[in-house]
């Protein structure tokens, strides 16, 4: 298993760590097989979505948001119930495929970290 260490900057954001799973694919010389990409914290989640306009992560952070407040008679005394539920939403595990040593993603698709009580330093495990 492989970590890679992604630290955040604000409370809620979406970082782009293909490039870092990518270099994991590379450096195992992985031709063909799959990737399993997980996030072991229960207040931030993984997904796939456009990485060509960044304006996409901002609209999907503000809905988040929006959906879910930050502030709602929780009952979860840490206060940080908003980060738990937009992280199950979003989920804590990914595969993707791999051929000819690259992972099989989208023209416009890239691997997100989603930090949902941040800023923090975090982890990411990577299974080939
Ligand atoms: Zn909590």
């Amino acid at each position: 298993m492989e970590n890679i260490v992604v630290r955040t900057k604000s409370r809620v954001e979406l970082i782009d760590i293909t490039a870092q799973i990518q270099d994991i694919v590379t450096l195992n010389h992985l031709d063909e097989g799959i990737c399993q990409v997980f996030v072991p914290h229960t207040t931030a989640g993984i997904t796939i979505n456009e990485n060509a306009d960044p304006d996409v992560c901002s609209d999907i952070i503000n809905c988040l948001n929006k959906m879910v407040p930050f502030n709602d008679m929780y009952k979860h005394a840490e206060g940080n119930s908003a980060a738990h539920i937009k992280a199950s939403m979003l989920g804590f595990s990914l595969s993707v495929i791999v051929e000819g040593g690259r992972l099989q993603l989208g023209t416009w698709q890239g691997i997100y970290f989603a930090e949902f009580d941040g800023p923090r330093n975090r982890k990411v495990w990577v299974k080939l």
